[in-house]
């Protein structure tokens, strides 16, 4: 597919601990653009047949497609068992997938054709697995795409990038805060998660024990995201919270070292989990399992934060939903819960990021809707409005600033873009230059910028 728009602003450098590695070569600005890359590969995820030109669900392809294109489809079509192998297991496995690949033709193609063997074929597939993007197939499952430049970015928990990819599997890389000539890091795991599951799904996926600095800081950054109550001081005049000691094997209140064995603990959550699945799409049971959480588990634990997430997405779409009309309350209690999964991601997302944008986002749209509403039944006047609308449009700011740097033709993007941001009467559009860019949000080649105009605030709204 090549194409790629290198920056000259890195360097790839090994060592013994990350192996190959990026290295700033100059300090970055937040936004800056440090990669954009084609994928050299894309495969359907495990258990899937995609066409290989337009990327559906089927066994077939579409008509009209190179021969080298064809020998891939065959390659993948036979690949896909290979792909439900786990890699302990393929030695036994491999004669049963080793003829179809070699007869599908698609080692003719490849630059090592003399030395394809069974091992080599092996190695290759793990090197596909572990090294691979998760992308968006056009119905919005999972796919894999090898990029072989953005692979290389090593991970840490607190990266200082973010990787978004468009919808022409164009891969962008850039700053999510400001970078120091130095290494520049990939996160590879979703963040809110507490460290012993982060470590975990890394050891499994990606084969190496994360030793960043918030997965070596038992507060997680002051997140707190895998801390517990102190049932000994928690509620009388001090207010302890227990966190992990991994070499003790246990969990330790900070204030009155009170303990509990960590087995004890894991127990807890896996449980708690599965309860949360049970009930994942029942706001009010999802609440119940809220207070019942808070009880034992600090307010910004990790399974916390999840299901205030998931009752908040339920709850923007009972607004968003045009045959039902909500009440206030159900206003009030998205703004609530949002404001306090911003409070973690403020925490362990410093700088730009695409979830704190969403999430701001969110959080105006229900703001800007919820004092409509005051007004329309007359808790609020005219002034008032104007004055909560101003409020909303600085949080809406906030996350366009962030969404600015996407690439356009990414779905966050265009939520920012052609959402319904608009018909809350609170933005308005025009391309920018440069040179009018007061407020330093960097515009991007050719890309439109937002402007918000408060006094554009539309009469009709009012
Ligand atoms: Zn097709
Ligand atoms: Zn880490
Ligand atoms: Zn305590």
């Amino acid at each position: 597919m090549g194409n790629d728009t290198l920056h000259n602003v890195y360097t790839i450098e090994r060592n013994k601990t990350l192996g190959r590695h990026v290295m700033a070569t100059e300090k970055l600005g937040v936004g800056e653009s440090i990669l954009l890359e084609q994928p050299i590969l894309i495969a359907a995820s495990n258990n899937e047949i995609r066409c290989v030109n337009c990327f559906k669900l089927t066994e077939s392809h579409c008509e009209k497609i190179s021969k080298q294109k064809k020998i891939l489809h065959n390659f993948w079509k036979q690949n896909h068992i290979l792909s439900n192998v786990e890699i302990p297991s393929f030695g036994e496995n491999i004669s049963k997938i080793y003829e179809p690949i070699i007869k599908s033709g698609f080692a003719k193609y490849l630059r090592f054709a003399s030395i394809i063997n069974k091992d080599f074929l092996q190695l290759l597939c793990a090197l596909i697995d572990v090294n691979a993007f998760e992308i968006r197939a056009p119905d919005g499952n999972p796919m894999k795409g090898l990029y072989v430049q953005g692979a290389l970015l090593s991970h840490d928990c607190v990266a200082n990038t973010v990787i978004s990819i468009d919808n022409s599997y164009r891969m962008k890389i850039y700053a999510s805060q400001e970078i120091e000539p130095g290494q520049i890091t990939n996160c590879y795991i979703n963040v809110l998660l507490g460290t012993r599951e982060r470590r975990r799904i890394l050891w499994e996926s990606k084969y190496f024990h994360c030793n960043c600095l918030r997965c070596n800081d038992p507060t997680e950054l002051n997140s707190h995201i895998s801390s517990l109550l102190c049932s000994k001081c928690q509620g009388r005049t001090l207010s302890g919270y227990l966190v992990e000691n991994v070499d003790a094997g246990n969990y330790q209140c900070l204030v009155c070292c009170h303990q509990k064995p960590t087995n004890e603990v894991n127990e807890y959550l896996k449980f708690m989990q599965t309860k949360i699945l049970e009930v994942q799409d029942n706001i009010n049971q999802l609440e119940k399992l809220l207070s019942r959480l808070s009880m034992a588990l600090h307010p910004r634990h990790y399974l916390i934060v999840d299901v205030k997430q998931n009752i908040a997405s339920l709850l923007r779409s009972v607004i968003n939903d045009t045959t039902q009309c909500p009440g206030i309350s159900v206003y009030e209690r998205t703004i609530e819960l949002c404001q306090s999964i911003l409070q973690v991601l403020k925490l362990i997302l410093p700088g730009v990021s695409r979830l704190k944008a969403i999430t701001l986002y969110e959080l105006a749209s229900t703001q800007a809707e919820y004092r409509r509403l005051l007004y329309q039944k007359k808790v609020i006047d005219k002034t008032k409005l104007r004055e909560y609308l101003q409020e909303a449009e600085k949080t809406l700011r906030e996350s366009i600033r962030m969404l600015l740097y996407e690439p356009k033709a990414t779905p966050e993007a265009s939520t920012a873009v052609e959402g319904k941001l608009r018909t809350l009467g609170l933005v308005s559009r025009k391309t920018l230059k440069a040179d009018e860019d007061a407020e330093g949000i960097r515009v991007m080649e050719n890309s439109e910028a937002i402007v918000i105009a408060t006094s554009n605030i539309p009469d009709s709204l009012l």
